[in-house]
């Protein structure tokens, strides 16, 4: 499709027209005629997302309509890539959700251009209480490669992160294995020692998946894995932004410390996008959203029952902290990933890159997305 988009580029905050052409940006030139606060940036990226609006990928019962149900709400968030993160699990359920996941790619286009791959989290996770989190203790094992290749046969290639604990023994050969197949290694859910850390890095670790979370009450004060985590050079790391499962200032000595490595995830669950009220969750039991988007263990308000943001609420939220500018929290959601990812045809607003692109309007702290254009075609318009 070709088209021509006008607005204010989110960065130069100067008038700019996109011509479009075979879902590439063809041209960028300086606009004349613009609407006031209409602003043009790359679409959202989200690394880590289990579900939204009551489909969860973790869930038996996915099939593609639901995959495209998520895949349309998303472009409603801005969001025009995404990664479905799957948790531990047993081998046959993760098997057979990478099954689903491969086939909704292969009929739909849409669901394909949009799924830039599969987050595995888990099951080579931690089995202390703490790092585990939410993950279901019976499934926890040590790395297999061979289990992991059998997924990655059966996804076609399509597991392109998986998070792990880097103390598990096989861990190390296990990231280096991952590495050289050209898949990237996050750290997380981890009770490793700063020493594990380091080699984790230098087996080929790049970033830590939701830092500051999934950790123990408790920590030697001096010697811990999110120090180690923090201090590494190498590392990226995503954070969740979402108003809840960080305090600010730990977000704000996140930021300080990761700076350009930082990147929002939503991390959201099928209730991100759900009106409040009580809810059932797969993974324990009861669960109650507040209406500031809050998602708590029913009877246990002060616990967490994982995030129920869009990537979208992360941005306006961690805007309206002013730890970051505007520019920059919109990059770390968007360019950020796929730098990390060196997704270099979705690295921002550039000729000859691919048009995954939004519209959107400022308005008293709230971003509102007025269009979203995948590939070239407009996917959402409000
Ligand atoms: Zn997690």
């Amino acid at each position: 499709m070709s088209g021509i988009l006008t607005g204010i580029h989110y960065k130069t905050e100067q008038p700019i027209t996109l011509e479009i052409k075979s879902g590439l940006i063809e041209k960028i030139s300086a606009a004349s005629d613009f609407k006031p606060n209409r602003f043009i940036a790359p679409g959202l990226v989200d690394l880590q997302i289990n579900g939204f609006k009551g489909v969860d990928f973790n869930e038996s019962g996915l099939n593609e309509d639901k995959v495209l149900e998520i895949t349309q709400e998303l472009f409603k968030e801005g969001v025009t890539g995404y990664f479905p993160t799957l948790i531990t699990n047993s081998a046959e359920a993760i098997s057979n959700t990478l099954k689903i996941l491969l086939q909704s790619c292969t009929e739909c286009q849409i669901i394909n251009e949009s799924l830039l791959g599969i987050h595995l989290e888990g099951p080579f996770l931690s089995a202390e209480d703490g790092p585990r989190g939410a993950h279901p203790l019976q499934y926890i094992q040590n790395p297999d490669w061979e289990l992991f290749c059998k997924w990655q046969e059966i996804s076609q290639g399509k597991i392109r992160i998986i998070t792990l604990a880097p103390e598990l023994p096989g861990a190390i050969s296990f990231i280096k294995k991952c590495v050289a197949a050209g898949v990237t290694v996050a750290i997380g859910h981890t009770a490793a020692s700063p020493e594990q850390i380091q080699e984790a890095v230098k087996a080929g670790a790049r970033f830590s998946t939701h830092l500051g979370n999934a950790s123990h009450l408790v920590l030697p004060r001096h010697s811990n894995y999110i120090w180690e985590q923090l201090a590494s050079e190498d590392l990226w790391a995503t954070l969740i932004a979402d108003g809840f499962h960080l305090p600010e200032s730990l977000l704000s000595v996140l930021l300080k410390v990761k700076q350009n490595k930082s990147i929002l995830v939503s991390d959201a669950t099928k209730f991100a996008g759900l009106p409040p009220g009580s809810y059932q969750s797969h993974i324990g039991g009861s669960v109650e959203l507040a209406e500031n988007g809050r998602l708590s263990m029913k009877g246990s308000p002060k616990m967490l029952a994982g995030s129920a943001r869009s990537l979208l609420d992360c941005v306006d939220h961690l805007i309206s902290t002013k730890l970051e500018t505007t520019v920059s929290v919109f990059d770390m959601a968007s360019l950020r990933p796929n730098e990390l990812l060196d997704n270099t045809k979705r690295c921002g607003l550039k000729e000859g890159n691919i048009a995954d692109l939004i519209v959107f309007e400022r308005n008293s702290g709230i971003t509102k997305i007025i269009q979203t254009v995948k590939f070239g075609e407009v996917v959402y318009s409000l």
